[in-house]
């Protein structure tokens, strides 16, 4: 019975949109290319407690080819106040030239993430505005999360 319910939730996703899965961009914790990160800026980022920060141009606040990876602050002094342009940034990982769209299925994103290329990544509309990001563990949630 379980085997039942797993094969199943897994045939769902089929089904499913990323749109339903992913948090919307507003509700997404970001950074710009000339964010500074100050004292201040950095004690917010580690409250927050995302491995992940989507970083925009400086210019566009939807357009996103970047993440800061967390990590790479435990080595930083914040008296220095660098901005974010100045760390070796990792590309947003996309389905696409420019992002998975919100049409994307469940199970075409998993076998993304099962690529290794990343945990996340971007959901954008057809003029590459950003509409959210999708996590490995948004869809593993939708998995087993909800029996
Ligand atoms: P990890 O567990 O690998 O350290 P994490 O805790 O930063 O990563 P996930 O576990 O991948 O993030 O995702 C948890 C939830 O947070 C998911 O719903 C995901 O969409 C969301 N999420 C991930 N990064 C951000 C971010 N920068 N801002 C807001 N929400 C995010
Ligand atoms: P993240 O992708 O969230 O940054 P990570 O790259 O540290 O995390 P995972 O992607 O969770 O690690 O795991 C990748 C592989 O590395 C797994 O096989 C895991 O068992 C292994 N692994 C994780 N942490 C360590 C560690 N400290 N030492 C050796 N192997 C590890």
């Amino acid at each position: 019975e379980d085997e039942v319910l797993i094969i199943g939730s897994v045939l769902d996703l089929r089904g499913k949109p990323v749109s339903k899965v992913m948090t919307p961009i507003q509700d997404v914790f970001t950074l710009s290319m000339d964010s500074v990160l100050d004292k201040e800026t950095v004690t917010k980022i580690l409250s927050q407690g995302y491995s992940r920060i989507p970083v925009c141009a400086a210019d566009d606040p939807m357009n996103f080819v970047n993440m800061l990876l967390v990590k790479q602050l435990i080595a930083y002094d914040s008296d220095t106040s660098l901005p974010v342009k100045c760390f070796d940034l990792t590309p947003l990982p996309t389905t696409g030239n420019d992002g998975a769209r919100p049409d994307t299925s469940c199970l075409d994103i998993l076998n993304f993430f099962q690529e290794g290329k990343s945990h996340l990544a971007l959901i954008s509309n057809s003029q590459g505005g950003a509409l959210g990001v999708i996590t490995l563990e948004d869809v593993i949630e939708e998995l087993i999360g909800e029996e």
